[in-house]
């Protein structure tokens, strides 16, 4: 509850971001990190730079707060969740903008996110009071056998810049529903959002410890606070598979329990019975989402020969009207990349593409004009003629380049969707319901879309194979990566 002697951040300028043990106050050291605007370059406010002792303390709160929170009945703990839905969506529209100001998607696509991160805040309100047990019949007759689901311990998490209010509330909420306490860390690009969220926490009266906020810019000491202290009994990580292995390499050493959701290269696969201006339709809005820089994001567009000369000029069409700017603008379609080096590696996979034998269609270069001179600009871009032998066919690009392969059988295409380390989403476009079943059965990965180009909902399990990471998040499934199983023999 905010009190006098427990002042929240009233503005976005104001540096006390740490939230811990239920107080808002700025870092021990009293360091503090700028937050920019990806569109323009410029300049929002500083927030505190928690460090390791930051974090320790944070665990220390959670550490405190767990048997308290773990004791209360699901359906007190659902109450807090309902209450923070309630609050989050009556404040869609404000959140949308402090989202699009440091992370630059176009307000339309924040008001969505909001909407989405709302979505795991009463899905897992709701699923706190289905966390059942078992018995078990046993070949004993003097025994019982009784299967209890208890919540994990304190949780440190981890999140990403790309989907900064629901990649916190799709762990936030069942770790809080489950009745573990966490300590978040969220992206140094996008800390405002964590701010709001935990905002709403504070102002809903979760009791103090609970959920904790270390805002910092100094990733790796944090990480290293949530592997090698013993309070902390799970790390539930979004981002980076790099990131995310040299985590779960630290984990091992406690053998804490790891969630992972990390990179993806998902195929779109178009096959030649499907109509190729509705699948040209659905490869722009996917794969231009975020400005590419989505998990879910097509990395490998394979076309049949038959359909690819429509497909490929309907993409162009519509991938050319995109227009560019700062999210905050109405009809901005293209948002600015996160940051310098997001541009390198854009410029890049398309030079090595082009070396190799790659056809430009369109883009291809940084954007230039007034509306896009501060930002990380890049122009929507269509390679054609792409090869396993191209930078772009094997690393994730997280930007806004379309890579277009031609294909001639479905086995052909089978093989070569899966021939990639990730493994989270897939698409495929086919009016033959055979197919659709065959291909979906044959695809190693956790998400497959059938003509179907958003298949996320708070309601759906979210996760890779793969190097695409550990377990599940949403879903029935995703309150279970916060609870261990006992097994209670009774005998009589
Ligand atoms: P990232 O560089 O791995 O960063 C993700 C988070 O990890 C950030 O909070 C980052 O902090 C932190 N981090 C970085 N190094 C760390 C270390 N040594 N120890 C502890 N924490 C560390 O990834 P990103 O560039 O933000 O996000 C893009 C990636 O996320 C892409 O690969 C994308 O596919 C993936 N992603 C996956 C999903 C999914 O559901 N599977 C969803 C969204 C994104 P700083 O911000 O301070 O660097």
């Amino acid at each position: 509850m905010t009190t006098a002697s427990n002042p929240r951040p009233e503005t976005a300028s104001d540096i006390a971001s740490l939230y811990v043990g239920g107080t808002w106050r700025p870092s021990a050291s009293g360091g503090t990190f700028p937050v920019t605007d990806p569109a323009t370059g410029a300049w929002i406010c500083d927030v505190s730079a928690g460090d390791a002792g930051d974090a320790a303390a944070a665990v220390a709160a959670a550490s405190d707060a767990f048997p308290g929170w773990a004791a209360r009945t699901a359906y007190d703990r659902a109450d807090y969740l309902y209450r923070a839905y309630e609050v989050m969506m009556s404040r869609q529209e404000e959140l949308a903008r402090v989202l699009t100001s440091e992370q630059g998607k176009p307000l339309r696509a924040a008001r969505i996110e909001v909407k989405y991160a709302a979505d795991f805040l009463i899905w897992f309100a709701e699923e706190a009071k289905r966390v059942y047990g078992q018995t078990i019949p046993s070949a004993r007759p003097d025994q019982r056998f009784l299967v209890m689901r208890q919540p994990v311990g304190v949780v440190g998490a981890i999140t990403p810049w790309n989907y900064p209010i629901s990649m916190i509330t799709r762990k936030l909420a069942p770790a809080l529903a489950a009745g573990c306490t966490i300590v978040l860390k969220p992206a140094e690009q996008t800390p405002l959002c964590a701010i709001e969220v935990f905002r709403i926490l504070d102002e809903v009266g979760l009791p103090a410890g609970v959920a904790n906020l270390v805002t910092s810019d100094s990733p790796a000491s944090v990480g290293e606070v949530f592997l090698t202290d013993r309070n902390v009994a799970k790390l539930t990580f979004t981002g980076s598979t790099e990131v995310g292995k040299l985590l779960a390499r630290g984990a091992a050493d406690q053998m804490k329990r790891v969630s992972l959701e990390l990179g993806g290269h998902a195929p779109f696969i178009v096959f030649e019975d499907a109509d190729p201006a509705h699948a040209a339709k659905g490869a722009a809005l996917v794969k231009f989402l975020n400005t590419g820089q989505a998990c879910i994001c097509p990395n490998r567009i394979f076309v049949h020969r038959s359909i690819s000369e429509t497909f490929i000029e309907v993409l162009r069409d519509r991938v050319t009207a995109l227009r560019a700017g700062s999210g905050l603008t109405e009809g901005v379609a293209i948002g600015p990349l996160i940051d310098a080096s997001a541009w390198e590696r854009m410029a890049a996979q398309v030079s090595d593409a082009v070396a190799k034998g790659a056809e430009l269609v369109c883009g291809g270069q940084r954007l230039a004009g007034e509306e896009v001179d501060g930002g990380y600009f890049f122009a929507p871009t269509i390679l054609t003629g792409v090869t396993p032998d191209m930078r772009i066919y094997r690393e994730e690009t997280f930007g806004p380049i379309a890579p277009i392969v031609v294909f001639d059988d479905e086995k052909e295409v089978v093989e070569m969707a899966n021939d990639t380390t990730y493994g989270l989403a897939s698409y495929v476009y086919t009016r033959d319901i055979s197919r659709a079943m065959r291909v979906s059965e044959a695809l190693r990965f956790g998400i497959v879309g059938i003509n179907d180009i958003n298949p996320t909902s708070a309601a759906a399990p979210f996760g890779g194979m793969k190097e695409s990471g550990l377990g599940r998040e949403g879903a029935q499934e995703g309150i279970t990566e916060y609870l261990e199983t006992k097994l209670v023999g009774l005998a009589l």
